[in-house]
């Protein structure tokens, strides 16, 4: 039976649903992120509002929620050029991957994740890599996870279970996820809450834009993290006023 897990925690959408996954399921929670010369630490200061806003809104889940950690990787820029790590426009590449694809990230990030739950004693790496929307990173891939799994377990002679809740679900799944979790959590309006939540405070917009906002949170609106934040959002939004599920979506 496991217990306790880390959750590899960004601050974006999909990491902050990954966190909520884990503080529903596991006694003890720790996050970690890493820093690696992203063009915008909007980012990182984004995973601070949420994490201080989970603890004062869903005090449940806050007595789960231990330890924050934040790994240096400065070394990332220095081994790959791409629109994460240079102060150059996004575009696809003649590979048919986006030039945000920084080649073996998250294969160190799990690897660094790992080590450091070993340490901790953490039994489970919780990831929002998803195979269903838009960027085809191969690192993010089933596939890869599993071999990850495999490998880390063998290599640490500890077994680890990489849990990825997103991988087979699109954006607007994501957001209902986001608010089924909140509801689960006992909080009065806690999937309403959850929703704001996530619109207010995580942060995806590949430009770290922050003064704009829309009903589906801040970004510029036309890079292709915003564009599949805000389809997502709309897509759950109409579910939700189809009375799919008998809540009002928020801020719409
Ligand atoms: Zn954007």
């Amino acid at each position: 039976m496991h217990t306790s897990a880390l959750v590899l925690f960004s601050g974006g959408q999909d990491s902050t649903t990954c966190l909520a996954y884990a503080l529903e399921r596991y006694q003890r929670v720790e996050t970690v992120a890493f820093d690696y010369g992203q063009r915008h630490h909007v980012e990182l200061a984004a995973r601070q509002s949420v994490l201080r806003e989970l603890r004062h809104q869903f005090p449940r889940w806050s007595s789960a929620l231990d330890e924050d950690h934040l790994l240096d990787l400065s070394v990332l820029g220095a081994v790959s050029e791409t629109a994460l790590t240079r102060d150059t426009a996004f575009k696809m590449e003649a590979n048919g991957l986006p030039n945000t694809f920084v080649p073996g990230r998250n294969l160190l990030f799990l690897t660094l994740s790992a080590a450091l739950a070993y340490r901790r004693g953490l039994q489970v790496l919780v990831t929002g890599v998803c195979e269903t929307d838009f960027s085809g990173y191969p690192d993010c891939r089933d596939d890869t996870m599993k071999a990850m799994q495999l490998a880390l377990s063998l290599g640490m002679d500890q077994r680890f279970l990489i849990e990825t809740p997103l991988m087979w679900i699109d954006k607007a799944a994501t957001w209902d996820m986001a608010r089924r979790l909140g509801d689960a959590s006992g909080e009065p309006g806690g999937g309403q809450k959850m929703v704001d939540l996530i619109v207010e405070h995580t942060h995806t917009c590949y430009l770290g834009d922050r003064s704009q906002r829309h009903a589906w949170g801040y970004g510029c609106g036309t890079c292709p993290a915003c564009l599949l934040r805000a389809k997502g959002y709309s897509a759950f939004s109409d579910s939700l006023n189809k009375g799919d599920t008998g809540a009002a979506p928020s801020g719409a």
